[in-house]
């Protein structure tokens, strides 16, 4: 048995093993509820990261009763992206015209408490052989197909062989351009990361990860090196973070994060505003703190450390990226704008009023089309 499968098969998967939690009876019976409803999972190397109860890391991963409170909350739902809707076979999302989100399995190194698909991880027979044999001939099926984002549940999970196999199979179809593989795995069980795993994924490029990072302690020297393997292999490294009330939701915890990741040689893509997931809602925060943070990155430190800020508009819209307000003013003649010092500057486009980016010839701009002014 390798490390990573020693690691994942010591995890704390039921209450009476969970690190720092109350002592009474009465508490760990009502968790036992939560658990049944969402189940545990924290592998032994990620456990070992956890320094004591209400840690960044603690909060992500130990059920807390609160997670029982959404049930009498209406707006949350099990599904609120509404993937359901937008699969035409089971288990592939099909929402935007050119890629596909592909879930590969439903098992993760450690179960996250705010998982936007908390409905599906960790339960058996969702993710099955005829799932995915289903998935990939879709894919085949629609030429118009060129990005295929494998999901799950965590790709990385599934063994070398299996994966070898998946991977063969979504290369071998000629349209398919690029595959991302989105994976918490390089952070939260890093020992996965092996010479036979690497030699395996560099077969495959244009290959690009997708990881998941929270907060800047989880870059311990192990997931470094991990990181240094899989960059060493030419994958472009990107990483996705969830705003998380207690976790992260401070400008200094995000920029900490931000810059250790480029460090590592991780870009940061997305930051997303967590979904209405019924089960998380005492881990959400408002969309103001989002953009407090954005305020508080943009400029302020390299550009490259700045992510997009995101909600995943509930009920399957897609990504709506938010920015910041830095258009005061937006007129035919003159924009006016605030950089992040405060400092206003005028831009002058008094000969250029008609011109638009598609080249049509409108006299007077959609408001529509204008940046939004500030309230
Ligand atoms: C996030 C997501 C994608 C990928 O979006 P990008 O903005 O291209 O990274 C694709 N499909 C679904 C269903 C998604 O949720």
């Amino acid at each position: 048995m390798e490390l990573w499968q020693k690691q994942l098969s010591q995890s704390v998967v039921k209450v009476k093993d969970l690190p720092f939690i109350p002592e009474s009876d009465e508490y760990r019976k009502k968790l036992e509820e939560v658990g049944e409803n969402y189940p545990i999972r924290i592998n032994s190397y990620f456990l070992e990261q956890i320094k004591g109860p209400n840690d960044p890391l603690w909060k992500q991963v130990v059920p807390t009763l609160e997670e029982l409170d959404d049930f009498v909350q209406e707006d949350l739902i099990s599904d609120p992206l509404n993937e359901e809707g937008d699969m035409p076979v089971p288990e592939l999302v099909h929402r935007y015209p050119d890629r596909v989100l592909l879930m590969i399995n439903n098992q993760c190194p450690i179960v996250c408490r705010f998982c936007t698909r908390k409905r599906k991880i960790g339960f058996p027979g969702i993710v099955t052989r005829e799932t995915l044999r289903q998935g990939i001939e879709y894919i085949r099926n629609h030429p118009e197909i060129r990005d295929v984002i494998m999901s799950g549940g965590d790709p990385l999970l599934v063994p070398d062989k299996e994966l070898d196999r998946i991977l063969g199979e979504l290369r071998s179809i000629p349209h398919l351009e690029i595959i991302r593989i989105g994976t918490r795995v390089p952070g939260t069980l890093p020992a996965r990361i092996t010479e036979n795993l690497c030699s395996i994924l560099k077969k495959y490029h244009p290959l690009y990860f997708n990881m998941h990072f929270n907060h800047p302690s989880e870059l311990t020297p192990e997931v470094e090196k991990a990181c240094a393997m899989l960059a060493d292999i030419g994958i472009p490294l990107g990483s996705q973070t969830v705003l998380l009330k207690g976790v992260n939701d401070d400008s200094a915890t995000m920029k900490e994060l931000m810059q250790k990741l480029l460090k590592n040689r991780v870009k940061p893509y997305y930051i997303y505003q967590a979904d209405m997931t019924e089960g998380t809602d005492h881990l959400r925060t408002s969309v103001q703190k989002g953009l407090d943070i954005m305020k508080d990155l943009m400029g302020h430190t390299s550009g490259m450390a700045v992510p997009y800020f995101v909600i995943d508009a509930p009920g399957g819209g897609g990504k709506v990226r938010l920015l910041p307000n830095s258009v005061i003013e937006h007129t035919e003649e003159e924009v006016v704008i605030t950089n992040y010092e405060g400092k206003v500057f005028r831009y002058s486009q008094r000969n250029w009023k008609n011109d638009s980016a598609n080249g049509s010839n409108k006299s007077t701009p959609q408001n529509q089309d204008m940046c939004q002014l500030p309230a």
